[in-house]
């Protein structure tokens, strides 16, 4: 049984935002940061150098 979470904050990354989030998988994580990168910061694609920060931004708790 899978009781952990994913967690992450957009200022985590260096952006001045509130915004967080936390879902069972990563994959989860991803599929909202990329939504939210999106709308609120512009970003329709990720940079790689950016998803690298959110990759290492993303703690498993
Ligand atoms: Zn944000």
């Amino acid at each position: 049984m899978l009781m952990s979470r994913f967690y992450y904050k957009c200022r985590d990354i260096g952006f001045d935002c509130s915004w967080e989030i936390n879902a069972p998988t990563s994959k989860d994580v991803w599929a909202k940061v990329r939504i939210h990168n999106r709308y609120a910061h512009n970003e329709f694609e990720i940079p790689p150098e950016i998803e690298e920060k959110i990759t290492k931004a993303i703690q498993e708790k």
